[in-house]
């Protein structure tokens, strides 16, 4: 089995057991447990050297019950339909548990964005958006970046899907710059979510955030600024790491100075103040919370009982397998799941949609005080589940959000 392929029965897994708990039936369960609309497109696309390599894009529709499908694309070698899949049905818990009025989608082309230039990036994401340009729309599905897509990724979104429809549309994407109506506060989102989550755990475990030893792993747009807010919060961050590599500091590391590095060399590894370790090293630190803000299948089976923090809080989707979430809950570390740990990211996708659609705009304060709002609030409400029913934070969140999807699945019944 490939990694997508084990990735997407994990995601299942965490479903049936949601479902039996809320003793779910049968049938119900057959319609949430498929994707509404699933779409693979190829993409010819003109390389700068006159080359044409031919994409495969995918977008994966999971469930509309509650509202428009919502989430990001994401560019990467490895995507596949299993994999995008995953992540679709993850972001309709997502909203479901942060209870904002969309349902759940992704988007993906496997490409390796990292050798392309900015020339071929646009014109592969222009052909991406007018091959599945009938499927999206303000009303219907509504993209946002995700891993190593960004702000100008959704601008070329908008631009080529208002010009095929004839009408500016920026509420067909969101995450998009500020100067196209894109939201303030929504690029460090998920970060800023990141952090608010891990002060409420660090409230429930009497581990005051004051110099509470943080290891972030992944330093995208989620680590880094998950990092900086902690550190902003009095945190001490004492270890990073992208693709390449870690780098770790006993005394703490200076976020902004970290990002300043990698922009000069391309990664946080061979930072002058610290010392470089492996990714493997970097996960089974000793450190109060850990936050894996990479890849899915981070931590499993392999090093799960190494890890020593006292919890680890998951913003990249899917970062803990279910036997390592196992091995995690016995021995008493708290795992803040994805679904709630990084959904600041798609709350404040969320104030840009309403922003756009009510043709406003808020200032940075109310965007950050309804995060936070939005955030505490569905950290108690997954709590009080997990008290409820004695089980994990993760199958906490999945009780509360499958719950609410499947009562508005029941409620619109099955027509025609
Ligand atoms: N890609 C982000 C996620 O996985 C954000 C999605 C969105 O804002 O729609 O949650």
């Amino acid at each position: 089995m490939t990694s997508n392929t084990l990735f997407l029965s994990y995601v299942m897994r965490q479903f049936e057991s949601a479902a039996q708990t809320l003793g779910i039936s049968q049938d119900l369960s057959e319609v949430l447990r498929r994707p509404e609309r699933s779409v693979i497109v190829s993409l010819p696309c003109r390389m700068d050297n006159g080359e044409l390599k031919v994409f495969t894009g995918y977008r994966v529709q999971h469930n509309s019950a509650r509202g428009p499908y919502k989430g990001g694309i994401r560019y990467h070698p490895n995507i596949t339909l299993e994999e995008v899949t995953a992540l679709a049905m993850l972001m309709t818990w997502k909203c479901a548990v942060m209870d904002i009025p969309f349902g759940g989608a992704k988007g993906g082309i496997a490409c390796d964005p990292k050798g392309m230039s900015q020339a071929e990036l646009e014109r592969l994401t222009r052909k991406y958006t007018m091959a599945i340009s009938s499927i999206i729309g303000p009303y219907l599905d509504i993209p946002a970046p995700d891993v190593y897509t960004d702000a100008q990724t959704m601008a070329w979104v908008m631009d080529t899907y208002s010009k095929v429809k004839n009408e500016p549309t920026p509420a067909v994407v969101t995450g998009k710059p500020i100067s196209l109506g894109g939201s303030e506060g929504r690029n460090e989102a998920t970060g800023m979510g990141v952090a608010i989550v891990t002060r409420e755990a660090s409230k429930r475990l009497k581990r005051p955030l004051k110099d509470a030893r943080i290891v972030v792993q992944g330093f995208g747009n989620a680590g880094y600024a998950s990092a900086w807010f902690l550190q902003q919060m009095g945190c001490r961050i004492i270890a990073v790491s992208d693709s390449k590599g870690g780098i770790y500091s006993k005394e703490g590391l200076e976020v902004e100075k970290v990002l300043e590095h990698k922009r000069r060399t391309g990664s946080v590894i061979n930072y002058e103040k610290a010392e470089n370790i492996t990714n493997d090293e970097l996960l089974e630190l000793e450190c109060d919370f850990l936050i894996p803000a990479a890849l899915e299948n981070q931590i499993t089976e392999r090093n799960a009982d190494r890890i020593k923090a006292l919890a680890v809080v998951e913003a990249a989707n899917g970062p803990t397998t279910p036997e390592a979430d196992r091995v995690l809950f016995e021995k008493g570390t708290l795992v803040v799941p994805d679904i709630l740990a990084n959904a600041g990211g798609v709350t404040v996708s969320y104030f840009e949609w309403v922003q756009n659609l009510t043709r406003t705009k808020w200032s940075i304060e109310d965007v950050r005080t309804n995060l936070e709002g939005k955030m505490v609030r569905s950290f108690e409400d997954v709590m009080r589940s997990a008290e409820e029913y004695g089980v994990s934070a993760r199958q906490a969140a999945m009780i509360v959000a499958v719950k609410r999807v499947a009562e508005a699945v029941e409620a619109l019944g099955s027509w025609p």
